[in-house]
C-alpha cells in the first residue's frame, strides 16, 4: 500500500532559508514584479519561469519547487483545469492561483479543488504575497500530514500489521462485495483457509521472531499467487484466507490450492537455520458450498479441518458432511480438557515380551479415554486434537507420571527388571523444561531412569535436529531409554541414527503384518535387525500376531516382541495378572507350555 508522503523538501520548504516558487504562466512583465514582490531577506524566494504546464511538470518531476504560482489571467475555465491537472500529477505541491479579478465564485471553485490561495493581481502586495506562500506550503503540509494519519488509521483497521495483507474484517467486506458481484454476474468465486501445519511447534521451540519470519514469509508466498483482483488476508494466528473472484471452474481454486501448497513447502530461511512447512487448505466456492460470506468461510474453515484430519499438507473441497465433523472437533478439544481435569484418561498397559528367555519384561503404556457416552476411546480419536491444541503437553506430563507410578509399583511387587515404555509426542518433547520434567517424575517416583523407556517416532527427529539431539543427550545422561516407534515408516532417518543416542528400534507392524507373506516386508525386517545390531541396539517387533510371525521374527535374531499373539493392552489389574501369572504358553522351555510352538 503506498501512502503519499510529503516530498521532504515540500515538508521542510516553510522552515527553509530559501524557497523555490515556480511561476506558470503569464509573461516576463509578470514574473518581474512577483519577484519584486518577494524580495527580502528571510525567507528567500528564488523565482523560476515556465510559460506552460507541461513545462511545469517536467520541473516538478524533478523537484524543483516547493510551491507553484498558476497564473490564470482572465481564464476561469483554464484556472480550474490546469489546477486540477497539477493536483492530480503533483499532489504534494501546493498551488496558490494568480487571477486578474477579484472573483469570489472562482476564489472558491479553485480552493475547493485543491488550490492553497488565490491571489488577485491589481491587489497584491509584498507582506501579503510572502504570507500567502508561506500559508500555502505550511496548508499542504498539515494536509499531507493529515491524509497520512488518516491512511495509517485505515491501514491498523484493515490490515495485518505483521504481514501487510488484509485481515479478518477487510477480508470479510471484500468477500461480501465478491458476493454480490459474483450473484449479480454469475460468476464463481472460491475461498481458500489455509492453515500452516504444526505452527505452534516452531513458535514454542524457536521462538516468536522465528515465528513472526515464518509467518511473514508465508503471506509473501501467498501475496505471489495472487491476481490484482484476489484478495490474500491473515485472518489470525497461522491462519490465512485467500479470496480468488471470477474462476472460470470451481477445479481452478484446487490449481491455486496446489500451487500455495507447493511455494509454502519451500524450505524458509529462519535465523536458526532452514525450516520446512507445510500448510492444510480448504475450499469452499460460490455458489457451490455457500451463498454468503459467512457461510463460505465457514465452509472452507471446515473442508481445512478435513485437510488436517487427513494428514494435513493437502487441500481439501467442501462437502456436507464436513461442518458436523469441524464443529465435532472444536467440542471434542473442550470435551478432552475436561476429561484429562475429570480423571476420564486412563492407561492400559500391553506386555512386552522377551521369546528366548520367556518372560514379560515390561509393558507399553498406551493412553485411552473413558468417554462417559462414547465408552472406550482409541487415541487416533483424539490425540491428533491434543496435538494441535498443545493439549499434550498436560496430558503427556500425565501419562509419564501415571505410568512411572504404576511401573514402580510393580518392580516393588518384585518385578525388579520390569521396563516402561512411555510414547511421546514431537510437541511435547519440545519445551525447554522437558528433560527437567522427566527427571522429577522420576525422583518423585522412586522408579530408576533405565527402567523408562520413551518412544519417539520418526517424526520428532524431522524437528530441529541440533536440538533434538541436545535433547535426546540430556535423556541419556539421566539414564532414560528412548527407543524409535514405528520404525521404518518415517522419513527413515538412519543417517541420525549413528549420531543420535538411541536404544532401542521398535519395527513398525506393517512389517510384521506381511511378515510371512511377503518376502520384501521379510528381508526388510531381517535387514533392520541386522542394522540394530551393527548398531549395538535392541529391536522390538510390534503386532505380532501369529506364532509365523513370532517364529520368523525371534529366527532373524528379534527376541522381543509386543502384539496381539502374547496380549492386548488392558487396565492395570488385569495386566497384574499377567504379570503374575506361572507360565506362558509361549515359553517355550516350559514344561508346562504344552503344544507350544518350539522357536
Ligand atoms: P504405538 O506406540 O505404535 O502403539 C502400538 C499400537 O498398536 C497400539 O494402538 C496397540 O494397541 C496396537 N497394537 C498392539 N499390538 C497389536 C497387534 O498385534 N495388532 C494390531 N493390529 N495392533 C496392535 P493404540 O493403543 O490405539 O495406540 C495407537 C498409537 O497412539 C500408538 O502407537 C502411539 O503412537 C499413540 N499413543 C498411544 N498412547 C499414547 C500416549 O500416551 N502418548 C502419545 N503421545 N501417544 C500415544
Ligand atoms: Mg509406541
Ligand atoms: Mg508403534
Amino acid at each position: 500500500m503506498s501512502t503519499p508522503g510529503p516530498g521532504p523538501q515540500q515538508a521542510a520548504a516553510a522552515e527553509k532559508e530559501e524557497i523555490r516558487v515556480l511561476f506558470v504562466g503569464g509573461d516576463e512583465g509578470d514574473v518581474s514584479l512577483f519577484r519584486a514582490l518577494l524580495e527580502g531577506d528571510r525567507p528567500r524566494f528564488v523565482v523560476d519561469h515556465v510559460s506552460s504546464l507541461p513545462q511545469a511538470f517536467e520541473r516538478l518531476e524533478r523537484n524543483q519547487a516547493d510551491v507553484l504560482v498558476l497564473d490564470v489571467g482572465e481564464g476561469h475555465t483554464e484556472a480550474l483545469t490546469g489546477l486540477s491537472q497539477t493536483r492530480v500529477r503533483h499532489p504534494l505541491v501546493p498551488v496558490v492561483v494568480l487571477a486578474d479579478t477579484d472573483h469570489a465564485g472562482l476564489a472558491n471553485r479553485a480552493l475547493e479543488a485543491g488550490a492553497r490561495g488565490y491571489l488577485v493581481r491589481c491587489a497584491l502586495s509584498q507582506g501579503f504575497v510572502v504570507w500567502s506562500l508561506l500559508h500555502a506550503i505550511r496548508n499542504q503540509r498539515i494536509f499531507v500530514e493529515l491524509n497520512i494519519a488518516r491512511e495509517r488509521a485505515r491501514q491498523l483497521a484493515t490490515y495485518d500489521q505483521l504481514t501487510g495483507l488484509a485481515n479478518r474484517s477487510l477480508f470479510a467486506d471484500r468477500l461480501d462485495q465478491a458476493v454480490s458481484s459474483a450473484r449479480r454476474n454469475r460468476h464463481t468465486l472460491a475461498v481458500l483457509f489455509i492453515d500452516l501445519d504444526h505452527f505452534k511447534l516452531v513458535n514454542d521451540t524457536l521462538g516468536h521472531v522465528a515465528g513472526d519470519a515464518l509467518l511473514r514469509s508465508t503471506a509473501q508466498r501467498i501475496g505471489s499467487c495472487l491476481r490484482k483482483s484476489d484478495t490474500g488476508a491473515r485472518l489470525g494466528g497461522d491462519e490465512f484466507a485467500v479470496l480468488v473472484t471470477h474462476l472460470s471452474s470451481p477445479s481452478d481454486a484446487e490449481q491455486i490450492a496446489e500451487k500455495l501448497l507447493d511455494l509454502i513447502r519451500k524450505p524458509v530461511r529462519l535465523r536458526t537455520g532452514d525450516r520446512v512447512v507445510s500448510a492444510s487448505i480448504g475450499i469452499a466456492t460460490f455458489p457451490h458450498h455457500g451463498t454468503d460470506a459467512e457461510a463460505l468461510l465457514k465452509a472452507s474453515d471446515s473442508a481445512m479441518y478435513h485437510a488436517k484430519s487427513a494428514g494435513r499438507d493437502r487441500y481439501a473441497v467442501y462437502a456436507e458432511d464436513m461442518y458436523e465433523e469441524a464443529s465435532d472437533r472444536t467440542s471434542l478439544e473442550y470435551r478432552l480438557r475436561d476429561a484429562l481435569e475429570g480423571g476420564e484418561l486412563a492407561l492400559h498397559y500391553q506386555p512386552v515380551v522377551d521369546v528366548v528367555r520367556g518372560r514379560v519384561v515390561g509393558a507399553e503404556a498406551l493412553i485411552r479415554w473413558r468417554h462417559p457416552e462414547l465408552g472406550l476411546v482409541l487415541p487416533a480419536e483424539f490425540l491428533r486434537i491434543a496435538e494441535d491444541s498443545n493439549l499434550i503437553i498436560p496430558i503427556g506430563e500425565w501419562v509419564i507420571r501415571t505410568a512411572c507410578e504404576q511401573a514402580a509399583a510393580w518392580q516393588e511387587m518384585g518385578h525388579k527388571g520390569f521396563r516402561i515404555a512411555v510414547n511421546v509426542s514431537p510437541q511435547q518433547f519440545q519445551p525447554d523444561d522437558f528433560v527437567t520434567r522427566v527427571n522429577e517424575v522420576l525422583e518423585d517416583t522412586g522408579l530408576r531412569p533405565e527402567s523408562l523407556e520413551l518412544e519417539l517416532t520418526e517424526r520428532s527427529l524431522l524437528h530441529d535436529t541440533r536440538r533434538t539431539l541436545a535433547q535426546f543427550s540430556a535423556l541419556k545422561r539421566l539414564g532414560v531409554r528412548i527407543s524409535i516407534d514405528d520404525f521404518g515408516t518415517g522419513y527413515s532417518a538412519l543417517a541420525y541414527l549413528k549420531q543420535l543416542p538411541v536404544d532401542v528400534l521398535k519395527i513398525d507392524q506393517s512389517f510384521i503384518r506381511a511378515l510371512t507373506t511377503d518376502p520384501a516386508d521379510a528381508t526388510i525386517t531381517q535387514t533392520v535387525v541386522q542394522l540394530a545390531r551393527a548398531l549395538n541396539l535392541a529391536t522390538i517387533g510390534e503386532g505380532v500376531e501369529t506364532v509365523e510371525q513370532m517364529q520368523l521374527l525371534a529366527s532373524f535374531g528379534c527376541s522381543r516382541m509386543q502384539g496381539f499373539l502374547f496380549g492386548e493392552a488392558t487396565d492395570a489389574t488385569s495386566f497384574e495378572y499377567l504379570l503374575t501369572a506361572p507360565n506362558f504358553w509361549w515359553m517355550a522351555d516350559d514344561e508346562d507350555a504344552a503344544g507350544a510352538p518350539t522357536l
